[in-house]
């Protein structure tokens, strides 16, 4: 296996304007240093201790992306530094992630994570419950923390019309929170980030709108 051949293969399969997450989750630090050194810049974890130490010692430059479940205690070992948090799912956590993010004297850029799926695992809020979060008085008055975009996980098939038709959803569900204008300037500036595809389905992903995909397998090789 050839992380720097899997990287250009997956460039070249990107459509313009589709940013990369490469998910280096599991993997070793070397690994982050094959495709850093392909040029890739933004990498995924899913676990905040792990994403922090190999932030620590890998390149300053990398922009790390929180992609997996957030517990809110675990919010204070990323907000130092942290580029995007894919995954945040309930009010509560928004708050928390202002709070550290004030004490870090930054704003956080966060995207809603939102159940599309037909599976019970799979974590996010449904559409009602972000227009009602949006709306809030207390969201309203988080002055740290800026939701840039949504993020969704497809259910985990071969059916590519289910894939399709969850992302097709999605995808109307960010253009009409777009057309809202149901926010503060601060916390909904530059609400453009539609964060869908893995491995599987991203080619599906990027057909439906998506602009930022979340690739860790065909880049790293199999999580075991
Ligand atoms: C692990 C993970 C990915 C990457 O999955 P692959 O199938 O290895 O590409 C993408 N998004 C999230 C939220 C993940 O947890």
């Amino acid at each position: 296996m050839s992380i720097a051949k899997n990287l250009k293969e997956i460039k070249a399969n990107l459509k313009e304007g589709v940013e990369l997450v490469a998910v280096s989750k599991t993997k070793p630090s070397a690994y982050i240093k094959e495709a850093y050194a392909e040029g890739q810049r933004i990498f995924g974890e899913n676990r905040p201790q792990e994403l922090k130490a190999k932030a620590e010692e890998l390149p300053k430059d990398i922009e790390w992306h929180m992609i997996g479940h957030l517990q809110s205690k675990k919010t204070k070992y990323i907000a130092p530094f942290v580029s995007l948090i894919h995954s945040v799912d309930k009010l509560s956590l928004l708050q928390e992630i202002d709070k550290r993010a004030a004490q870090n004297d930054r704003v956080i850029d966060v995207l809603l994570q939102i159940y599309i799926a037909k599976e019970e695992s799979k974590f996010g809020m449904d559409e009602e419950e972000v227009i009602e979060l949006l709306n809030s008085e207390d969201f309203k008055s988080l002055k740290n923390v800026r939701v840039v975009g949504l993020m969704g996980m497809a259910t985990n098939t071969d059916k590519e019309d289910v894939i399709r038709n969850e992302f097709k959803g999605l995808k109307t569900f960010f253009d009409s929170i777009k057309n809202l204008s149901i926010s503060t300037p601060l916390n909904m500036t530059n609400f453009n980030t539609l964060s869908m595809g893995m491995s599987g389905d991203f080619k599906i992903a990027m057909e439906e709108g998506s602009n930022l995909v979340r690739i860790g397998s065909s880049i790293f090789g199999s999580r075991g």
